[in-house]
C-alpha cells in the first residue's frame, strides 16, 4: 500500500467514525443496526467502529433496548460522563461563559459585565478569570476545549477580530493563542453567526434543506451560512457580515467604512437610542425620565405600549430588508433569526413575513422558510460549545488517546 492510499484509508476511517459518533449523539440511545441503516455503512463496519469507540471509552453499551419489529438488541450511547466543554460568548457589553457536558447540559455559568471604556485586554482578563473559575468546577473531568463566539468580522486564519464597532483595539489581539497559552487546552474561535449556524444545523433535521442562513439580531447583526453542514467563511473568514450591508447609500457613516449599514437601523443599541430620543417628546410616557434597555422596551411593547411597538417594528422592518437581500443573493432553504431582538418572536416573525412578502417574488418566497427562534440566556454559549462538541465528534479517539498520553489510533 502506498503512503497516499494509506492516508486515504485513514481519512475514510476517521470520517466514518465521525459519522457514527454524530448519529449516536443525535439518537441518544440506539442500536448498532439503526446506526448502520442511517449511515449507509455495513453492519460489519459499524461493529468494528463501535468496538474501537468502546475501547477508547467514548461509547458504552447500555443493556437491551426494544428495536424494530419488537426485536431486542444491545443499546449503545455516548459516554458523556467523562467530558465537559466550555462555551464563551463575548459581546460588546459582557462576557458570559458556561461549563457544559457533551449533551449540552449546563453545569455552571459565570457572567461579567465589561465596564465602559474598557480595553480589549481588560475584556480578555475577564474572560480568563471566567474560564479559570469554570475549570475549577469540572471536578477533575476532562475539559475537551473552549468554544468562543465573538462578534465579527473575524479574520479566521489570523485569529483576529478585524474590528468591533464601538469597541476598538481587537485587531491587535490573538485571542486563541492567548487563551491556549493560558490554559493549554484547545480553543476554537468562531464568529458568533457561524457558531449559531453550526449548532442550528445539527439541532434541526437537516434532511429537508441544504443551505441555511442564521441571523443574529442583537447588539449588532451578523449572519452564519452553512451549506450541507459546512460553514461558508469566505476568503478571509469574515463572510456573513450582514450588519454592514448598506441599506441607505446616503445614510450615516459606519465604523466599517460603509454608509447606512443595516446595523445603523437595527440592533438593540439602536432600539435603545431611538427610544431615549423619542421619550424626550413623550413626557407622559411611563418610561419618561429613564433610559430603558431593550428588554424593558420589549416588555412595554408586549404589554401594548404603542411607542415601543412602533420602534421595535421599525428595527424589525429594516432587518426584513436585509433578509430580502440575503435571500436574493444566496437563495437559502431556511433563514433562522435569533438573539436579543428575537425575544419578541411573535412580532419579529410577523414584521419579517410582511416585509419579505412585499419585496420578494412569491415563487422564491414559497420555497424559503423564515423562522424566528426566541433567544435564551444560554443559547449563545451552547452554540459556542457546539464547536468543541463538533471537534470531539469529528475526532473522538484522538481526544481520548491524548488524555491517556498514548498514540492516536
Ligand atoms: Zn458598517
Amino acid at each position: 500500500m502506498t503512503d497516499k492510499q494509506g492516508k486515504n484509508q485513514d481519512d475514510l476511517q476517521k470520517l466514518n467514525r465521525s459519522l457514527v459518533m454524530r448519529l449516536i449523539h443525535k439518537l441518544g440511545v440506539c442500536s448498532r443496526a439503526e446506526v448502520a441503516k442511517l449511515s449507509g455503512l455495513t453492519k460489519a463496519s459499524i461493529t468494528g467502529i463501535t468496538q474501537q469507540l468502546i475501547d477508547a471509552g467514548v461509547v458504552k453499551e447500555v443493556g437491551l433496548i426494544e428495536g424494530a419489529k419488537g426485536r431486542r438488541s444491545i443499546g449503545i450511547s455516548l459516554c458523556m460522563d467523562h467530558y465537559l466543554c466550555i462555551g464563551i460568548r463575548l459581546t460588546r457589553k459582557d462576557v458570559h461563559g458556561g461549563l457544559f457536558d457533551v449533551g449540552g447540559e449546563l453545569y455552571a455559568d459565570k457572567r461579567r459585565l465589561i465596564p465602559e471604556n474598557s480595553t480589549p485586554q481588560d475584556a480578555m482578563a475577564l474572560m480568563k478569570d471566567i474560564i479559570e473559575k469554570l475549570l475549577k468546577k469540572g471536578d477533575g473531568r476532562k475539559v475537551l476545549g473552549i468554544g468562543l463566539a465573538v462578534p465579527g468580522p473575524l479574520i479566521y486564519d489570523e485569529d483576529k477580530i478585524a474590528y468591533m464597532s464601538a469597541f476598538p483595539g481587537w485587531e491587535n489581539i490573538s485571542i486563541k493563542k492567548e487563551l491556549f497559552e493560558a490554559f493549554g487546552i484547545p480553543v476554537l474561535l468562531e464568529h458568533d453567526g457561524v457558531c449559531f449556524a453550526i449548532s442550528e444545523w445539527w439541532e434541526r433535521d437537516s434532511a429537508d434543506f441544504r443551505l441555511m442562513v442564521t441571523v443574529l439580531a442583537g447588539q449588532g447583526v451578523g449572519a452564519g451560512i452553512v451549506d450541507g453542514g459546512r460553514p461558508i467563511r469566505g476568503a478571509l473568514g469574515c463572510a456573513g457580515e450582514m450588519g454592514h450591508m448598506s441599506l441607505n447609500v446616503h445614510g450615516p457613516r459606519c465604523d466599517c467604512g460603509n454608509f447606512g449599514c443595516l446595523e445603523k437601523y437595527c440592533s438593540t443599541l439602536v432600539l435603545e437610542k431611538r427610544m431615549a430620543e423619542a421619550l424626550e417628546n413623550y413626557p407622559d410616557h411611563p418610561l419618561y425620565g429613564s433610559t430603558p434597555d431593550y428588554r424593558e422596551i420589549i416588555k412595554a411593547a408586549r404589554e401594548g405600549d404603542a411607542l415601543s411597538t412602533q420602534l421595535f417594528s421599525e428595527a424589525a422592518t429594516y432587518l426584513g430588508y436585509g433578509i430580502v437581500n440575503v435571500i436574493n443573493l444566496l437563495n437559502p432553504d431556511i433563514v433562522v433569526v435569533t438573539d436579543s431582538l428575537a425575544e419578541y418572536d411573535e412580532l419579529m416573525q410577523s414584521v419579517l413575513e410582511r416585509t419579505v412578502k412585499s419585496r420578494l417574488s412569491e415563487k422564491i418566497l414559497s420555497r424559503t422558510k423564515i423562522v424566528v427562534k426566541p433567544s435564551s440566556e444560554y443559547l449563545a454559549m451552547q452554540a459556542a460549545t457546539s464547536l468543541v462538541v463538533d471537534m470531539f465528534l469529528s475526532s473522538p479517539i484522538s481526544a481520548e488517546t491524548e488524555k491517556k498520553g498514548s498514540k492516536a489510533l
